[in-house]
């Protein structure tokens, strides 16, 4: 074992669909040819976008295709105290404050209008912000090269707790990624906007930056990126080694023999061929 920590992160609003299979068998792949960890997070942090089945549906899917992950499953609904203590954390060190504007009134990078309000100008219900400067962000991604940001331009104060009192993606992202050690972040391409926010967050929370690595989005025939809003097909159970070997297409992977039949067999010989230069390169 080596100290490399990977995870698999969806959200259980329905099934996998082969975007997202893309997105667990490259960061299955990369972490098991590094000899690393590999572990399953269920962010159910939103209960009304969320299905009560799909945690179990894509268990099974990942089963199916042999992507067996280390450890317990982590859900983020058991993990709530913590992130109050980090938004707590924040608030105290002056990096986060509330914020009472409405949606209406907000550009797209947040304007700091309730940066400096005093406490008891804020009327219920608020948010609280992070609070963003002129920070310089970069990533040197394993796929993509040298990506950078500029805090006040491209990020602005962002939300870690909404109004409605659920913790922000951002935040539990962060909190989690550092709570389960993980060290290299293998994720779509979609998430390249959020990697700025998180990497601030962690850096004001004192956490170590991990790796990453954003892989190419799989389009549908339509054009549109596959997504369950759009409603993408699920993954199907009956055919795991094509859908496999059609994922592995996709992410330039070298094909694996015809003579391997099986998924375990499949997998071993893809963990051995893993290449990230391979990976072609696409920021979207
Ligand atoms: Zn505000």
């Amino acid at each position: 074992m080596s100290n490399y920590v990977g995870r698999f992160a969806p959200s259980p609003t329905g099934p996998l669909h082969f975007g997202s299979l893309v997105s667990a068998l490259a960061s299955f792949l990369d972490a098991r040819h590094q000899r690393g960890t590999w572990l399953l997070r269920i962010e159910d942090l939103d209960p009304p976008r969320e299905s009560v089945d799909a945690p179990s549906i894509i268990v099974q899917q990942l089963l199916a295709h042999g992507l067996r992950w280390d450890g317990d499953i982590l859900y983020q609904h058991t993990r709530l105290p913590d992130y109050a203590f980090c938004v707590n954390t924040l608030l105290k060190s002056q990096h986060a404050y509330p914020c009472d504007c409405t949606r209406k009134k907000i550009a797209a990078v947040y304007s700091g209008t309730c940066r400096d309000k005093p406490r008891d100008a804020i009327t219920d219900p608020y948010a609280y912000r992070l609070r963003i400067d002129n920070e310089q962000v970069g990533i040197d991604d394993r796929c993509l090269g040298a990506v950078s940001w500029d805090g006040a331009a491209d990020v602005g104060d962002f939300i870690i707790k909404r109004k409605d009192g659920l913790f922000a993606y951002q935040l539990a992202v962060v909190v989690d990624d550092h709570f389960q050690g993980v060290t290299d972040i293998v994720r779509g391409a979609d998430l390249l906007d959020s990697t700025p926010r998180q990497i601030c967050l962690a850096f004001k929370l004192g956490y170590p930056q991990p790796r990453y690595l954003h892989h190419p989005l799989v389009f549908g025939d339509d054009g549109d990126k596959l997504s369950k809003q759009t409603h993408a097909a699920p993954v199907d159970l009956l055919n795991p080694t094509l859908n496999l070997r059609r994922a592995l297409t996709f992410l330039g992977q070298p094909p694996v023999p015809d003579s391997i039949a099986d998924v375990q067999g499949l997998l071993a010989q893809a963990v051995q061929n893993w290449q990230v230069a391979l990976i072609p390169k696409s920021r979207v």
